[in-house]
């Protein structure tokens, strides 16, 4: 084997395609390979309905893909990629197999980057493979995008969503799951009813069907209430436990707030309050049992007791979403 059949093995090229010529120069740092096809070589038309497979060779387009780095070198591929002539289809560009329609990359340098692209944030691949940010996404894009076009949302009843910030502090996004399948169905900016409504559409375009959505799980917020009655109107909506129980916790906090006034023996106990019991330095326990007595009086007990009763509803039945 020589070095152009290694590299047309190594490409993973077979008929008519071969590595023609190899070019390596150590300063910039670059390995340029050439691929040819074989002479009176005939191509299937691109249209994939189409299966005419020996179409003639109308012309040719010279294009350049940037490959995996051979060890530090950034590598390129080369061709005169034919343009065939289809009695139905007229004169297209044939589909390659090292390379999708449209793109400056090999598939291998994409799945790369999508190996990557699972692992660090974006910046990070982009130093990684020396290339700008904005290409590395459009590579993630176009895949995200053709993986979604197949998505088969029509067995989607349980949906969960929450909204998080994108960045510190501001430029919220909504996510929408599924909560028998465990998969993220929907992502969009903003966090107001009108995402509520976009997910539903783009559940209907992925064959869903937001009639069928039987159970949502999400924050108290007025917006995803009011989201959820108008576009997934079968919906009965549970409160996921973590946001009540911040939400009753906040309760607790305002009525200790609201009584310090009267009872000094309340002033820096907040954590006692907040914290869970099993979390607590035996000081603290004592601390919070004294406060706890009945002979106390203290609306801020009675508060907490309500919190627990009502943790303690949740606790009786692991099966407690379905207690609606
Ligand atoms: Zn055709």
């Amino acid at each position: 084997m020589d070095g152009l059949e290694l590299f047309t093995a190594a490409l993973g090229l077979g008929e008519p395609w071969r590595v023609s010529r190899v070019e390596f120069a150590e300063e910039p740092g670059r390995l340029d390979l050439h691929l040819a096809y074989r002479r009176g070589a005939r191509f299937p038309c691109p249209e994939p309905a189409c299966g005419r497979d020996r179409c003639p060779v109308h012309d040719t387009v010279d294009k350049t893909w940037r490959h995996l780095d051979f060890f530090q070198h950034k590598a390129f591929v080369h061709a005169r990629v034919p343009r065939v002539r289809c009695p139905q289809h007229g004169v297209r560009l044939v589909a390659l197999p090292w390379a999708r329609p449209g793109s400056g990359f090999t598939m291998l340098f994409e799945a790369l980057v999508l190996t990557f692209a699972t692992a660090m944030p974006m910046s990070k691949v982009a130093q990684s493979v020396r290339e700008h940010d904005t290409l590395v996404w459009r590579i993630v894009e176009r895949h995200v995008h053709a993986a979604r076009a197949t998505e088969d949302f029509s067995s989607v009843r349980r949906v969960g969503m929450d909204e998080t910030s994108a960045r510190k502090g501001q430029d919220y996004i909504s996510v929408f799951a599924d909560l028998d399948a465990g998969r993220v169905l929907f992502a969009t900016e903003g966090r107001d009813s009108g995402t509520v409504k976009q997910f539903a559409a783009d559940l209907a375009a992925h064959g869903g069907d937001p009639g069928q959505v039987h159970t949502t799980s999400s924050d108290m917020s007025a917006a995803f209430i009011a989201g959820i009655t108008k576009h997934l109107p079968n919906a009965v909506m549970t409160f996921d436990r973590y946001h009540l129980a911040a939400k009753l916790s906040e309760a607790v906090d305002a009525v200790r707030r609201a009584e310090v006034a009267t009872r000094p023996e309340l002033k820096h106990t907040r954590w006692l309050w907040l914290k869970n019991w099993a979390n607590l330095s035996p000081r603290q326990r004592r601390e919070l049992q004294l406060l706890l007595r009945p002979s106390a009086q203290l609306a801020t007990a009675r508060a907490l007791r309500w919190r627990e009763d009502f943790q303690a509803f949740y606790d009786q039945d692991p099966s407690y979403e379905d207690a609606h």
